[in-house]
């Protein structure tokens, strides 16, 4: 037997009993004549202690082990006389009296402690070793238990677990699909799911009412924080439903998750704000709500003063930061050149604060008389104390985007986004469409199976633009956690939004012509939602990257450093798929 215990299980209870314990060496130590190692597994680390008056030999075998070692010990439970109250077995140590080495290893690159001193890249090249730190290996951790218990909810609910196929064609996600070359059908290609939007539809044709998978899907996008090119959802649909059944069920799932992982009680149904409200006040279709700081138009109160800037300006607006009058110069310069960032692009920072005594002070008192500066005090409702900030621009919806960056910026700095604070809430009535530039088209904001809203199908003709979709996602401290919607059952309702998606009805049949024809045989009412499991795992978790929370994650470039992925195919195997390599734009 390799071991009697774990290294994380033995306490004061256990002093006497003969053990057997099996691990890698943390650190060692030596003091005078005796040796201490720290021995490490998954579930903690246990103190060894090697004396040389006893067993001078064993002692002396202890000293040469180093960092990584893995050996098995066999010894005595004893209370120790230097208790740690930092780790669970602190109170005990193991007096050796037989010492196996199972391995021996290389020093390792970095030091395996949460506070290691290896860089990001060293870490993700040396992945294995990473994952022995306790703070990484917590996260792992974690994101099973949420597994375990999304599937225990889901059962309980009566949601079948299916699993559905990767190698497939293209998905209706709007992304870049990855694709994959098949030997056996020479120049076709499959693509991996961006979702498994189309076959879960597919499932609710075939009766299964209630489905769920935990499923990877890929997409071929630009990388950030909380992306990456392959990720891991919850998805779920369901039968003979509407918009309510499908918020009750999910809602009703993130509190038990909430409750179960967190121990947090969430009260009371979730906060539901249309799409339009969350832009008009929030600049952002995923406002976090763990503070207020609403966005204020002030068109009709600052325009027509002589101020060229306003004057022009197709949109003004403003956020009241409470308790930030005391801004210093240098912190409002800081302000401007943050929202002078080309990611973000406005071309400057307006500011007024609010005195003591009431009176109003701007950086635009030329312009303005303290009457109409009276006046934006009261839209904002400021007091003493609060400092106003001021974006304007020629596009509505990009100055609001701006203002959203600088509202979450001045949340940062309040200490506003605490982590252990969460705010939930739905945002509902997202636009059936999207003008895309680049395809000088409308697209689904959603994709092209969403539901519009009853009340807006007669100006699917005349104004689509103005539709409102049965779309719906939910959001957590301004984080998309999952999103949804209400499907299209009705094949000539299908077939009427893929003519105004551009698709012709040839090309509509030629890529979504199986599920065009399985709704011909009696498609129940159905919709669903997916939830992002990596983003809720980094929202318990506290991290800043849903990076920490996958075994195996891409960096920014989308490579795996540890597998030196992607990488090229020998000739032979490219002569198998029929693929010529022929790199366009040579660096
Ligand atoms: N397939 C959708 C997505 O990946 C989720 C859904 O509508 O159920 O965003």
């Amino acid at each position: 037997m390799y071991r009697t215990h774990t290294c994380g299980e033995l306490r004061l209870s256990d002093a006497g009993k003969k053990v057997t314990l099996a691990g890698w060496v943390q650190r060692s130590r030596k003091m005078g004549g005796m040796t201490f190692i720290d021995l490490r597994d998954r579930y903690g680390i246990t103190q060894l202690v090697f004396n040389e008056e006893v067993d001078a030999k064993l002692c002396e075998e202890a000293n040469r082990l180093g960092r990584e070692y893995v050996i098995q010990v066999i010894g005595e439970v004893m209370e120790r006389s230097n208790k740690n109250k930092n780790i669970q077995t602190g109170e005990i140590e193991i007096s050796v009296s037989g010492l196996t080495l199972l391995n021996s290893s290389e020093v390792p690159p970095f030091t395996i402690e949460d506070n290691t001193d290896g860089g990001d890249d060293l870490r993700m090249k040396y992945r294995y070793l990473d994952l022995r730190r306790s703070c990484v290996r917590k996260n792992l951790e974690l994101r099973h238990q949420m597994t375990m218990e999304v599937r225990k909810y889901l059962d309980a609910q009566g949601f079948l677990e299916v699993e559905t196929p990767m190698l497939i064609g293209s998905t209706p996600e709007g992304a870049r699909d990855f694709v994959v070359p098949s030997r056996m059908n020479p120049g076709q290609f499959y693509a991996l799911p961006q979702s498994p939007q189309t076959l879960k539809e597919l499932l609710m044709v075939a009766g299964f009412d209630r489905y769920f998978q935990i499923v990877k899907c890929f997409r071929d996008e630009d990388l950030r924080a909380d992306r990456q090119p392959e990720f891991t959802q919850i998805d779920c649909e369901m039968s003979f439903v509407e918009q309510d059944d499908i918020i009750n069920m999910f809602e009703g799932m993130a509190k038990y998750l909430f409750k179960t992982i967190r121990g947090v009680e969430l009260t009371g149904p979730f906060l539901r704000m249309t799409w339009q409200d969350a832009m008009k006040y929030y600049g952002s279709d995923k406002p976090d709500m763990r503070f207020d700081m609403r966005l204020v138009e002030l068109m009709d109160v600052l325009k027509g003063y002589g101020f060229s800037v306003f004057d022009n300006a197709v949109y003004i607006g403003g956020i009241c930061a409470e308790g930030a009058a005391h801004y210093t110069r240098k912190q409002l310069d800081q302000l401007t050149e943050f929202v002078k960032r080309p990611q973000i692009g406005a071309k400057g920072l307006v500011y007024a604060r609010i005195e003591a005594d009431g009176s109003v002070k701007s950086s635009v008192d030329k312009f303005y008389s303290q009457e109409v500066l009276q006046k934006m005090k009261e839209v904002f409702h400021a007091k003493p104390g609060d400092l106003i900030l001021i974006l304007s621009g020629d596009d509505a919806m990009k100055t609001r985007k701006q203002l959203c960056e600088l509202r979450l910026e001045m949340g940062n700095q309040l200490g506003f986004r605490d982590k252990n604070k969460f705010a939930l809430l739905w945002v509902v009535d997202f636009p059936m469409f999207e003008w895309s530039e680049e395809e000088g088209r409308l697209m689904a904001m959603h994709h092209p199976f969403t539901h519009p809203k009853k009340e807006d199908i007669s100006m699917l003709d005349s104004n689509p633009a103005a539709v409102r979709a049965d779309a719906y996602d939910m959001v957590c401290n301004g984080i998309e956690v999952g999103g949804g919607s209400i499907r299209i059952n009705d094949p000539q309702l299908q077939a009427k939004m893929f003519d105004i998606l551009g698709f012709t009805p040839e090309r509509a049949q030629e890529q979504f012509g199986f599920l065009i024809n399985a709704f011909n045989y009696g498609a129940p009412p159905h919709g669903g939602l997916a939830y992002g499991l990596d983003r809720w795992v980094s929202i318990f978790a506290g991290l800043d990257s849903i990076r920490d929370c996958i075994a195996f994650p891409k960096n920014n470039s989308g490579r795996d450093v540890m597998l030196d992925a992607p990488g090229t195919l020998e000739q032979k195997q490219l002569d198998e798929l029929n693929l010529v390599i022929d790199i366009k734009d040579k660096k």
